[in-house]
């Protein structure tokens, strides 16, 4: 079994100080947990050289951790909602800014090679943990929840055979009962409506290219790649098609959070899903618990079954654990072990504490 710890310094222009008591937690967390690497990030004023070295030191790898589609300031430019409107801005109860960049944008898509360069590189990194590689969720509501459709976004999706038009046609139905998924495919969705299915190709695709180009940037700096990814239970519905990403990286760490009340949480999720999609003439109900043979997607039986498809990914898998503030996230010592131990019986390489050893407040190991 092997470990990865996950530290939050605080977004990129955080005033937040990082202290050398942070350092020792962090140190303290990897001797406890015999961890193999640290994912550290991303307020630009922390002293990552410092922290970097006394990482090498322990014969440690050290990951930058960094937002790709989210979080990066003004530069970026903000996704369009199917109605046209720029996303709203959403910050939510974990302290990120989780307002969406259109992922077909080329600004966008260097941006975080860029920031890399600007504030990080020389700091000793032996690589990046790419993270915000998808669309907004519905946690940001319906419209945003929806995707991006820039002019750019819309010409990508009508060269993979979605007509506009019609798709617009669909969504002034009061009945949007075409956007639940029909059956599942590995870890990929497919929809009874063909415009639908085509669509959701069409994006996952998209994003996929659009990271692998943002991943190629890293590489020609040296550097390894890791990527953050949604649960397969809502990955591909989000542009996340996890078996064309995995390709890409050195690692994935999906964010199988269970017990997290924050956007990429499965309660939260699943919660923000149902309620806009039936305010939004969709009742999909349970139908994703079903579709993966379970009635909670936060069960254990659906973790097992996801565990079992990711086991069959070319790259090393970690899944994410919740080590975290009790605040937004109801994690115990015993709901961290029985992950860890589920993951040991399964055929994927190992967990990353997530997302916060820096604030965590129940420590098991
Ligand atoms: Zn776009």
């Amino acid at each position: 079994m092997r470990t990865i710890v996950q530290a939050f310094t605080g977004g990129l222009s955080s005033t937040k100080a990082y202290t050398d008591g942070d350092t020792e937690k962090l140190i303290s967390s990897i001797e406890r947990s015999g961890a193999e690497s640290a994912i550290i990030g991303w307020n630009a004023g922390a002293p990552y050289g410092k922290i970097t070295s006394t990482l090498h030191e322990m014969k440690k790898k050290a990951f930058l951790w960094l937002p790709v589609f989210s979080e990066l300031g003004e530069e970026a430019v903000v996704a369009t909602d199917y109605l046209g409107h720029k996303h709203a801005g959403a910050v939510s109860g974990a302290e990120d800014d989780f307002t969406f960049a259109c992922p077909s944008e080329p600004g966008n898509i260097g941006l975080a090679a860029e920031c890399y360069d600007r504030y990080f590189s020389g700091c000793g990194f032996d690589g990046v943990f790419l993270d915000k590689i998808r669309f907004s969720s519905f946690g940001n509501g319906f419209e945003s929840g929806m995707g991006c459709y820039c002019k750019r976004c819309t010409g990508y999706y009508n060269s993979e055979g979605v007509d506009m038009g019609e798709f617009m046609e669909l969504m002034e139905s009061s009945n949007k009962s075409f956007l639940i998924p029909k059956a599942l495919h590995g870890m990929r969705y497919s929809f009874e409506n063909a415009l639908i299915d085509r669509l959701f190709a069409a994006r996952a695709k998209l994003m996929a290219e659009s990271v692998a180009k943002a991943v190629g940037m890293f590489r020609q700096r040296g550097l390894e790649v890791g990527l953050d990814v949604f649960a397969p239970t809502f990955a591909y519905l989000f542009g996340q098609d996890i078996e064309a990403l995995a390709e890409w990286a050195d690692f994935i760490k999906p964010m199988i959070y269970r017990v997290t009340d924050a956007p990429a949480g499965i309660p939260y999720e699943a919660v923000h899903m149902k309620t806009e999609l039936e305010r939004n003439g969709c009742n999909i109900g349970d139908k994703l618990a079903e579709l993966w043979g379970t009635e909670e997607l936060h069960s254990d039986g659906c973790f097992k079954k996801q565990l079992t498809l990711l086991g069959k990914l070319p790259c090393r898998v970690y899944s994410g654990v919740e080590v975290n503030k009790a605040d937004f996230c109801a994690t115990s010592a015993e709901y961290v072990e029985n992950t860890i131990k589920a993951a040991c019986e399964s055929e994927i390489a190992g967990c990353v504490l997530s997302w916060n050893v820096l604030a965590e407040t129940v420590y098991p190991l």
